[in-house]
């Protein structure tokens, strides 16, 4: 949601929903099943970025048990202190 602070700070108005430029620009993920924030070094870690493309984990891999399906998103994060990365998926 794209938020404005009203004349009181402590007062947030929800306008909009947020554009696709908006949640890159402040760096916002778009939650499939809600927040799962890793954490490293004690820290939760910083969102760098969502991969979305629907035609990237269709095909599973021979001899797959389980795969994701074609409505999943992963959410990719890193550590400011060691630089280490993961990555959360989830789907519908
Ligand atoms: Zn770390």
């Amino acid at each position: 949601m794209f938020c404005q602070v009203q004349h009181t700070p402590d007062t947030i108005k929800v306008i909009r929903k947020a554009t696709e430029a908006e949640r890159k620009l402040y760096r916002v993920p778009l939650w499939i099943q809600g927040d799962d924030i890793p954490e490293c070094c004690g820290s939760p870690m910083f969102f760098v970025g969502q991969i979305d493309d629907d035609r990237l984990c269709a095909e599973a891999p021979e001899g797959a048990k389980l795969w994701w399906h074609d409505g999943a998103s992963f959410y990719v994060f890193t550590c400011s202190q060691c630089l280490e990365c993961k990555a959360v998926g989830q789907q519908f």
